[in-house]
């Protein structure tokens, strides 16, 4: 699904070095998670993938299935598969939330050469998808994300996701506190939205959070590189012993 190959990544107004060389290999159907102290190139890493400027690729690759992804513009992407969930969220005053969810649905159709949806059938799924993500109908209406609260703002992301049935889903949630119920919201929409195919990319400060998603495979990352990987222990090896130790093996 997602190949990441030596990726290497500096600040374009810098001469910071922030990627040092990642692989990152994610099969269809699984969940990855990426757990590192603070300053790792976590953020780092779904930004560049997403396609946010700011940042320059010096060396290596990444591909989403057949695409080059690092030669497409952020529009390509999304329309390709990849979903970006934002650490935080953009109010958009003026413009409602079933526009807002409809143009983004129906530019992606059309980036695929697909049927755009009309306005019944682009209602009759947001519709279905919001009752099962237990959004209040009223939200929908509203202008996107503004007054929003924290946990409505983490639904309306899930939805968007939903709606968009992207390929590869990559959610980082690594300084944006979440509070326990934000938590539970974002898991049962990543849960729901596994179907064996589709692949996510958890980023996260915190083992907690995979309490609720359970991961494939624990990656962390430190210093701009991925330095250990392994199964949802690793995650819980973290809890226990914090990074000291892990960073210490890996400096040998
Ligand atoms: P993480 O998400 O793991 O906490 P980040 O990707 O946010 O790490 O940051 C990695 C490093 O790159 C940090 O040292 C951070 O200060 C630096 N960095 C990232 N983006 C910028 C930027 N736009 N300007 C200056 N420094 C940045
Ligand atoms: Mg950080
Ligand atoms: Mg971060």
């Amino acid at each position: 699904m997602l190949e990441i190959k030596n990726l290497h990544v500096k600040l374009e107004e810098e001469d910071k070095q922030i990627l040092k060389g990642v692989d990152l290999t994610i099969e269809p159907g699984t969940v990855h998670a990426i757990m590192g102290p603070n300053g790792s190139g976590k953020s780092t890493l779904s930004y560049v993938l997403s396609g946010k400027g700011g940042y320059e690729v010096t060396d290596g690759s990444a591909r989403l299935l057949d695409h080059d992804l690092l030669d497409m513009d952020p529009e390509a992407r999304a329309a390709a598969g990849l979903f970006l969930a934002f650490q935080y969220p953009v109010e958009i005053p003026g413009v409602g939330n079933m526009t807002f969810l409809r143009t983004a649905v129906n530019s992606q159709r059309k980036a695929r050469g697909e049927d755009e949806l009309s306005a019944a059938e682009f209602l009759k799924a947001v519709r279905e998808k919001a009752k099962s993500l237990k959004i209040d109908a009223e939200m929908l209406k509203r202008p996107v994300n503004v007054g929003f609260s924290g946990g409505e703002k983490k639904r309306n992301e899930i939805l968007q996701m939903a709606m968009l049935e992207p390929k590869m889903c990559i959610l980082d949630e690594t300084d944006s506190g979440l509070d326990v119920d934000a938590m539970k919201l974002v898991s049962e929409g990543v849960n729901a939205l596994r179907d064996g195919k589709r692949s996510f990319l958890v980023i996260t400060h915190y083992q907690r959070l995979l309490d609720h998603i359970k991961p494939d495979v624990v990656h962390i990352m430190s210093n701009g590189r991925i330095i250990k990987t392994g199964g949802p222990e690793l995650a819980l090896e973290v809890e226990e012993n914090g990074y000291a130790d892990l960073l210490a093996e890996a400096q040998v």
